[in-house]
């Protein structure tokens, strides 16, 4: 950091070490959302609540992104305790009232699919919040006669293939590519898509569901490894 005393400019060596993700300390953005309210540009932003769970990227710890603009020494992955950013979180938005949630991480922490995700999701809040991920951290599925393969590579610790080859699952699979409302299917129907709920390949949202795959037309080689 570099600064100004008085006349004199100083900079500050840069750190050695990291902070310990549990020292980085809950933003206040009291000040900041006073004076944002009396704005006159407040027709013009929305306001988003700016977060931080991680530091570091668990990627570029193994293949650094040539473009990457992260310290090498400073690109050791280290991420809150689930149960510290859902605290801040609900804290934050309790606090200002804002459902627009911006996480500054370079990366997304994997645990945080099984944690945080989740959590976020059983509290019933409709926050929107834009992480960035890998780009491959995604769910394809491709046609075959009488089957479906899907590959699901959201959490690359557990990534996972499947086969659909009962005729009702792969008709709810593909009937819900569209978003459908609930109330508007059969009761078998309603059966399949409850079971492709739990295998979280569709996606439910009040009374619409919706199926997560994307159709993948050119597979990489080999087509099925995960
Ligand atoms: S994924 Fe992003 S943060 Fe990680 S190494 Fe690549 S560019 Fe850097």
């Amino acid at each position: 950091m570099c600064w100004w005393n008085g006349a004199e400019s100083i900079a500050n060596p840069p750190t050695s070490r990291s902070v310990p993700p549990a020292a980085i300390p809950l933003p206040d953005f009291l000040g900041w959302q006073e004076a944002f309210e009396t704005s006159p540009v407040r027709e013009h932003v929305r306001p988003q609540l700016v977060m931080e769970g991680s530091r570091g990227c668990w990627w570029g710890e193994k293949h650094q992104c040539t473009f990457c603009g992260l310290n090498g020494s400073m690109i050791g992955f280290r991420s809150k305790p689930a149960d510290r950013f859902l605290d801040e979180l609900s804290t934050l938005v309790r606090r200002h009232q804002i459902l627009d949630v911006l996480p500054v991480d370079n990366i997304l922490d994997m645990n945080y699919f099984r944690t945080v995700l989740p959590a976020m999701a059983d509290l019933e809040w409709d926050l929107r919040v834009h992480y960035e991920i890998k780009s491959n951290i995604r769910t394809d599925y491709r046609r075959g006669p009488g089957f479906l393969q899907v590959k699901d590579m959201r959490d690359p610790a557990a990534a996972a293939r499947m086969i659909i080859d009962d005729g009702a699952l792969g008709s709810a699979f593909t009937h819900c590519l569209r978003p459908r409302r609930l109330p508007d299917l059969g009761a078998a129907e309603r059966d399949a898509v409850d079971v492709l709920i739990d295998e979280r390949l569709v996606l439910r949202c009040g009374d619409l569901v919706v199926t997560l795959p994307n159709r993948m037309r050119r597979w990489p080689v080999p087509a099925m490894s995960v």
